[in-house]
């Protein structure tokens, strides 16, 4: 972070099928956030699958340990329904918390990669109609093209990151997707540590994706949004 110039990270956890997994995940998570307040934030993740009581008690251990939101989970991955009691709960936790939720969201026309999910898009539309008062993130650019082109249709606490966008495409679409749904829209996500550049990195970095995102040419007021406001109102911290 010191190197790439990097103020505050957000952690996410990963979606595991098992809850002990999340558990654990949430106590690292929390331990490092304790440790490095100043410059780490993170989310709790939690499996739904494994029953709406146990995610709970997780998601309010997560809160007094000083998490700050939900993610990454990916329903079709972990195996509940959107519209399920189970993850009900934990969209109920998140709008009483007023917490965020990540989700994953695979790019139908998108690359074959090792643990690909379909994650059909209407299946968000749905989730982002039923539940107005979630602030959503849908993962890799929502999956590359925004859930709405008009931004007063009752999606306006959809937002979207770009985290492993270069390994789904190509940089052309910072421009493209942002001219779409406005630079208020989209939080800056990595996906670090993965290799967003294994082609030309031997190890993961953040400067190669940093570089590309300033090549995009943004104004100041845009990149502001997309590097820090945005998902530092989301996680209310003061910037
Ligand atoms: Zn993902």
């Amino acid at each position: 972070m010191d190197r790439s110039g990097v103020e505050r990270a957000v952690l996410l956890g990963w979606y595991w099928l098992r809850a002990e997994n999340c558990a654990l995940q949430n106590r690292f998570f929390a331990d490092l956030v304790r440790r490095y307040p100043e410059r780490l934030s993170a989310f709790a993740t939690v499996q739904p699958a494994a029953g709406a009581d146990q995610a709970i008690a997780e998601l309010n251990r997560a809160r007094v340990d000083g998490l700050c939101g939900i993610g990454e989970l990916s329903p079709h991955a972990q195996g509940y329904a959107m519209n399920g009691v189970e993850f009900s709960a934990v969209l109920s936790c998140a709008v009483e918390f007023d917490w965020p939720v990540n989700l994953h969201v695979t790019d139908p026309r998108g690359p074959i990669y090792p643990g690909r999910t379909e994650t059909p898009r209407e299946d968000f539309v749905r989730l982002a109609q039923a539940w107005p008062n979630v602030t959503l993130v849908l993962a890799h650019w929502g999956g590359g093209e925004p859930l709405a082109d008009d931004t007063k249709t009752g999606f306006e606490r959809v937002f979207y990151d770009t985290a492993a966008s270069p390994l789904l495409y190509d940089a052309t679409i910072w421009r493209r997707f942002i001219d779409k749904v406005g630079a208020n829209r989209v939080w800056f996500g990595s996906d670090f540590p993965l290799n967003n550049y294994p082609a030309c990195e031997a190890k993961p970095e953040m400067e190669r994706l940093l570089a590309e995102f300033e090549a995009a040419g943004f104004s100041s007021v845009e990149k502001e949004a997309i590097l820090r406001t945005n998902a530092a109102r989301g996680i209310g911290v003061n910037v």
